[in-house]
């Protein structure tokens, strides 16, 4: 079953045209790299899977539902309970230690956080951060800031877990980490998986790998 569907995708920022009849579907489960020459299109394609960015035509239905129809209200749950982001940049907020950031996602979805706080718990375990979570984002690593930004991320089970350039500041011991773990856990929880990245030693470690090239996948 495909978890992604994507029809005749456009997408131009003034006559800048990015995303060219883009057509393009995924299985669910599936891990996929895209790689592509920087300003090739691929944030812009990512962000329009996570509901971030809006395409000019064309449709996406991700899991059978149709997010290029959804208004504001309903793209912002969809963003917050299906879909997981991991950026190059961490985007942790520095006032806030590493647990409470973690929690952000399901406080904003109002869930019940002493559930999801032990799902964290044993994901920071298993990523060997779970000294972190008390500390604030300035006090630990690069790496270990992606590893609780990664938790972050699949803290509410998403089905869908997208990353752009997720380790693009990373040394590359850091990196191989970062993406073994990525491939790692959505592999056991059944995520879909979606990476972009400009570094190849990243690309090598995945089976399905496309090019963006002239606004289409390749
Ligand atoms: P990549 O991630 O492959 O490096 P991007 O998707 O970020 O590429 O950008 C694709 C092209 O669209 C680039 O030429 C970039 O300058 C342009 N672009 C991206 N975002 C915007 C925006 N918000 N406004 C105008 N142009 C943009
Ligand atoms: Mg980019």
């Amino acid at each position: 079953m495909s978890v992604i569907n994507v029809e005749n995708l456009n997408k131009s920022y003034g006559k800048l045209k990015v995303i060219d009849d883009l057509s393009f579907s995924l299985e669910s489960g599936k891990q996929i790299v895209i790689m592509g020459a920087s300003g090739s299109g691929k944030s812009t394609f990512l962000y329009m899977l996570g509901g971030l960015e809006k395409c000019n035509s064309g449709k996406i239905f991700v899991g059978g539902k149709e997010i290029t129809k959804l208004n504001d209200d309903a793209l912002a749950k969809y963003r917050n309970r299906e879909i997981g982001f991991v950026f190059q940049f961490h985007f942790l907020l520095p006032t806030l230690t590493c647990l409470e950031n973690i929690l952000m996602p399901a406080r904003l979805g109002k869930l019940d956080t002493k559930v999801v706080k032990k799902y964290i718990l044993s994901l920071a375990k298993r990523l060997d951060v779970d000294d972190c979570l008390s500390k604030y984002p300035y006090q630990i690593s690069g790496g270990q800031q992606q590893r609780i930004n990664l938790i972050r991320a699949l803290s509410l089970k998403p089905k869908l877990l997208l990353c752009d350039e997720p380790t693009g500041n990373l040394d590359s011991k850091n990196s191989e980490i970062v993406t073994d773990l990525l491939l790692e856990l959505s592999r056991e929880f059944g995520t879909t998986l979606v990476v972009v990245t400009h570094d190849d030693d990243v690309a090598e470690r995945f089976n399905h790998r496309m090019h963006m090239v002239d606004g289409i996948l390749h």
